[in-house]
């Protein structure tokens, strides 16, 4: 098993949101009925999240994450959960890039609309740590192509 990569260092209110996603995940209620299970592997930190979906009209109608690994990977998938459930697919490909392109930029402001999310923005200071908080969102991204290719399961390596 690959070691945890030591964590970056982030102001005290940004801490606090991703350790309490961390300790505390949102969603964790297994979804059995999921219409796209995608699981996303880190190798150079050992994080892996498991996202389960099911749609309706249109929207994200369900979502659960599971997961081990490093803070980051997790706070990152519980807080997915939280940016995504109930959203309309278009808004959820819209919030995927954002983050993405958030955890690249560390000069530049967040939208607002990333809410919480804006606490793993410290991660792009950390380039060997970004893999861990894009992880569940490349597995997502995954997960909604395949869906569009008919295909239920899905395994993503970042
Ligand atoms: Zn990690």
């Amino acid at each position: 098993m690959p070691q945890p990569l030591p964590e970056p260092e982030f102001d005290e209110l940004y801490r606090e949101i991703i350790l309490d996603h961390y300790r505390n995940p949102r969603h964790r209620d297994p979804l059995p009925n999921a219409d796209v299970v995608a699981e996303g592997y880190n190798p150079l930190c050992g994080d892996e999240v498991e996202l389960r979906l099911s749609f309706a009209n249109g929207n994200i109608d369900g979502v659960s994450f599971g997961g081990r690994g490093c803070s980051i990977s997790q706070a990152s998938g519980s807080l997915l959960t939280d940016a995504i459930a109930g959203k309309p697919l278009d808004e959820v490909r819209r919030v995927i890039d954002m983050f993405t392109d958030m955890v690249k930029n560390p000069d530049k402001e967040p939208p607002e609309e990333l809410g919480d999310l804006e606490a793993l923005q410290g991660v792009a200071k950390f380039p060997v740590r970004v893999k861990c908080a894009t992880l569940a969102w490349h597995t997502l991204e995954d997960g909604l192509k395949q869906r569009e290719a008919g295909i239920r399961e899905v395994r993503h390596e970042e």
